[in-house]
């Protein structure tokens, strides 16, 4: 007998009526009306059964420090920095994990069930590293987290930036960072990336850098991110986040930069949220949304997947988890408003994230793992368009969380007591 059958649901990819068998939490048969004997049946009535949604880019180790020590009042990517840094001595690891693990609860909640996060490597005391291996540990039998060693002052910019990032992968973080147009100069920004990239290659690990977050034309850190992925070898295991420089740069030499991405394999991570937020702040008017070109690194056959980057910290006082809302502002931002750009969006918080975190297992086939969530929507767009309630979210085939169904009950005076979920009937 099953572990578990899921009827008359919706997959992302338009079937409907699907069945979905579950044996030792891996999905044993996708397939059209399938009835069969299990000890738990749902009927997902014609609603849609997505795989979990996957954060490629967070920060945990800031996260829900809103207002710790002051609210930053410019707004800025810089004044962010700064204030952090005004934070870290005060941290203590009690109040991080504290901190940490409520977040993977929200996430949980929506659904959220893989989360990249860079872990700031800069302090000596690796306080941060300490407290997030921990924090991986704790949430093991629930959510992958995959931390990336992020030296946030600048690897070369502060002492001992080299050793301290590579202390942290010897404590056992998953992934090298770096943040080039944060170094003195840009030859430092790119000896950066050389040098960063040749650890990674030297210790088989994944790279995911923050590249370019600038509203400068001429930070072209991604230019020598993907030369070095070429050179080393590291095709499909790089990842540029943020990007924002090639939203200002020149039309023409992006004409040359999308097929050199596109060619050494080097995923693309855009924070839409944050770069809307963030980027554009010395602009008067007009002024620049700054989030990457993410259409057309999409059109040249890049993995572009979102992240939400920040909730309640030091850069952005909004976010709760939902990569629902992220594609929402993604599509905004990029105006990717047709129904292929809407599911390309969807995708980008699914699909395209997984590429990105390299996490296995990972769909709704045979033989994947029994991780997916059940959610008020018809289909992605619908999903996207309502950020839909979680009604059930599943990993490994046991239940995580459940949310009621969001119902409104009007009470309109001469009209018999209704309901909606602001789903269009026909
Ligand atoms: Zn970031």
């Amino acid at each position: 007998m099953l572990n578990l059958l899921i009827t008359h649901a919706t997959l992302p990819d338009g079937r409907t009526d699907m069945s979905i068998a579950v044996q030792d939490g891996r999905i044993v048969e996708v397939t059209a009306g399938l009835d069969a004997p299990a000890h738990e049946k749902l009927d997902a009535q014609g609603l849609l059964v997505a795989p979990h949604f996957i954060d490629p880019h967070f920060h945990m180790d800031a996260t829900l420090s809103y207002g710790l020590p002051r609210v930053n009042q410019s707004g800025t990517l810089l004044e962010g920095i700064a204030l952090w840094g005004e934070l870290k001595p005060l941290l203590t690891a009690e109040a991080l994990i504290e901190r940490a693990l409520a977040y993977c609860d929200w996430a949980v909640a929506k659904g959220l069930l893989a989360i990249r996060s860079h872990v700031d490597t800069s302090d000596t005391s690796l306080l941060a590293v300490d407290a997030l291996l921990e924090v991986k540990r704790r949430v093991s039998p629930y959510l992958d987290l995959q931390l990336v060693a992020f030296p946030q002052d600048g690897v070369l910019r502060s002492r001992g930036g080299v050793a301290n990032l590579k202390r942290a992968l010897d404590k056992g973080v998953d992934a090298v960072g770096g943040i080039p147009h944060f170094e003195r100069t840009m030859a430092d920004g790119a000896a950066s990336v050389k040098l960063l990239c040749e650890l990674a290659a030297e210790r088989g690990l994944p790279v995911d850098m923050h590249c370019d977050e600038s509203d400068d034309p001429l930070s072209r850190h991604i230019e020598t991110l993907a030369f070095e992925t070429q050179r080393l070898g590291l095709q499909g295991r790089v990842t540029g986040s943020h990007c924002t420089s090639m939203h200002s740069m020149d039309n023409y030499y992006v004409s040359k930069l999308l097929p050199l991405i596109a060619e050494a394999g080097v995923s693309v991570v855009a924070n839409p949220l944050i770069n809307i937020t963030l980027q554009g702040r010395h602009d008067s008017y007009p002024k620049r949304r700054g989030m990457t070109r993410v259409p057309e690194l999409m059109r040249q056959g890049v993995n572009v997947a979102f992240g939400h980057d920040c909730v309640m910290d030091p850069w952005y006082g909004m976010g709760s988890g939902d990569m629902l809302e992220v594609a929402h502002m993604g599509l905004h931002v990029a105006q990717m408003t047709s129904q292929s750009g809407i599911r390309q969006c969807f995708d980008a918080v699914t699909v395209n994230a997984a590429k990105v975190f390299g996490l296995r297992g990972y769909g709704l086939e045979a033989g994947c793992d029994a991780s997916f969530v059940l959610l008020q929507a018809r289909d992605p767009v619908e999903a996207i368009r309502l950020r839909a309630t979680r009604l059930k979210v599943y990993r490994k085939g046991r239940l995580l969380a459940e949310t009621p169904a969001a119902t409104a009950s009007l009470h309109l005076a001469d009209r018999p007591a209704a309901t909606a979920w602001m789903h269009p009937k026909h």
